[in-house]
């Protein structure tokens, strides 16, 4: 590999605030078409926006927390383009003077640490969406998602790799979840990146000319886009062809990114400040407030879970990575003696589960979970039976207590019934007793085996084993 990839993001994220941007109707995902519009977010001539409160304390959060300067004065431009889901033909958002500024985050990739620059972070309205209508071929306008608050986060040109970017997406969703205040759902489009790209020759310090890929909204999908475009790019400098500036898109289900348009220039938007709303001044006191106000955050509850629960870093680090596992975790912890069994249980399988079901949610509590590990950890449950159990929690939310005792999964720890089953065993496996007196210690792991199917997985297989050991000894 002669080149090098340069990348930079903007992440879009949709604030998680009762009422929009400008006005009081709701900002709820779905609902009817043009349900949850006024006068203000339809862009009726003569309505006047008023700005939300919580918008600019949610955006000053997230800045403080991914280690922004804020702007003390800071103004909302209108940004001038036309496109049928924005009917005021121009968007308010922030052009020259920010809410925040000059930040970075940490990312982690394979064990490497790196910096990743934060250029700003700017609140805006989101615009309609477009419904195509497959039947009559004609497009339906639905307004209920425009004037909903969003924040942009634009990156330095910092990462070098698909992996370093979706690194850095992962590192900005984790922090607005625990700030609680984007729901971050990426297939509802709460989150969503933009990726600028380019490609340099190695050692070449000035950039190449970048390309800018539209609308991500799953991390298999920035990651593919980027594969794509790497080699898109690489292929048509090797054959002499000069890259164009250009706006793309991403088409995840053919697997390849088109050209959609020139690239337009901010002087093509012909910015100016929006004058129905008046400069954002903010007082120190407002925000040492928000600083102060920050919740525990994925790096600080990492740093704890090693001290005070001596996870070691790969789990702690999958584990904060999310807030509803993290949250998940703390809950366990208070009524287990054993946080590295539920740790396992959390990075195996929950999380398998939940992406091979498509499930968001954590469907049992952290108490169940605890019960669980207790359950195995006092010999009551077998780890084979356990995994069914787990299923069913899973499946159902139910308490594994109650599925144990309903399914009668009990383990059989009693002297009598394990005598009864090896008996039983020895008895239906002459082969298998000569093979162990003439020195194959395969035999007893086989008997064990046998014996475990007769009890349906519910021997306890200590007992099993010194059993047949004993028997066999004889
Ligand atoms: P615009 O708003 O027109 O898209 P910006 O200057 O805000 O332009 O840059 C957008 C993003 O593009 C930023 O994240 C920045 O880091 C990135 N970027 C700028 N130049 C390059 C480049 N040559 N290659 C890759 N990314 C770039
Ligand atoms: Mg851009
Ligand atoms: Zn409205």
């Amino acid at each position: 590999m002669d080149y090098e990839v340069v990348i930079g993001l903007e992440v879009h994220a949709e604030l998680s605030t009762k009422t929009k941007i400008y006005c009081s109707c709701s900002t709820e995902f779905g609902g009817e078409p043009n349900t949850h519009c006024c006068p203000v977010c339809t862009g009726m001539p003569g309505a006047l926006p008023v700005l939300n409160k919580k918008v600019v304390e949610y955006a000053v959060k997230a800045g403080l927390a991914m280690n922004c300067e804020i702007a003390k004065d800071s103004k909302q431009d209108r940004k001038n383009y036309f496109y049928p889901d924005l009917p005021k033909a121009y968007q308010i958002s922030q052009f020259d003077l920010p809410l925040c500024y000059k930040g970075h985050l940490d990312i982690n990739v394979d064990g490497i640490e790196k910096t990743i620059g934060i250029t700003r972070i700017h609140i805006e309205e989101d615009a309609g969406k477009l419904n195509h209508d497959e039947y009559g071929g004609e497009a339906l306008v639905d307004l209920n998602r425009a004037c909903v608050p969003l924040i942009e986060i634009v990156s330095e040109p910092d990462m070098r790799s698909a992996q370093e970017a979706k690194a850095y997406v992962e590192k900005i969703k984790s922090i607005l979840e625990y700030l609680e205040v984007s729901d971050c759902k990426m297939q509802e489009g709460s989150l969503r990146a933009d990726v600028n790209l380019s490609i340099r020759k190695k050692g070449e310090t000035k950039f190449g000319t970048r390309t800018e890929t539209k609308n991500l909204n799953s991390f298999k999908a920035i990651v593919r886009s980027i594969e794509f475009e790497i080699d898109r790019q690489i292929k048509a400098v090797e054959k002499g062809e000069e890259i164009v500036q250009e706006t793309r898109r991403w088409d995840d289900d053919r697997g390849i990114g088109y050209a959609m348009r020139g690239k337009e220039d901010a002087h093509d938007y012909r910015y100016f400040p929006e004058p129905d709303l008046s400069l954002i001044k903010l007082t120190d006191e407002y925000i040492n407030n928000l600083r102060n106000s920050l919740p525990e955050l994925p790096e600080s509850r990492k740093q704890r879970y090693i001290k005070d629960f001596e996870l070691p870093e790969y789990d702690a680090n999958i584990i904060t990575a999310s807030k509803k596992l993290a949250d998940l975790f703390d809950e366990a912890v208070k009524t287990s003696k054993n946080p590295k069994s539920i740790s396992n249980w959390i990075m195996g399988d929950l999380t398998r589960m939940m992406s091979e079901n498509n499930v968001e949610d954590v469907p049992f509590t952290g108490t169940d979970l605890a019960k669980l590990v207790g359950l195995i950890d006092n010999g009551k449950i077998s780890s084979a039976i356990a995994k069914k159990v787990f299923e069913d929690m899973f499946a159902n939310g139910k308490d594994p207590e109650k599925i144990v005792e309903e399914k009668g999964m009990l383990q059989i720890s009693d002297e009598g019934a394990i005598k009864e089953i090896v008996m039983k065993v020895l008895e239906n496996n002459p082969q298998s007793i000569a093979d162990f007196k003439a020195g194959k210690d395969k035999a007893l792991g086989f008997l064990v085996g046998q014996a475990m199917k007769e009890s349906k997985g519910k021997a306890n297989p200590q007992m099993l084993n010194k059993m047949f050991l004993d028997e066999l000894n004889k």
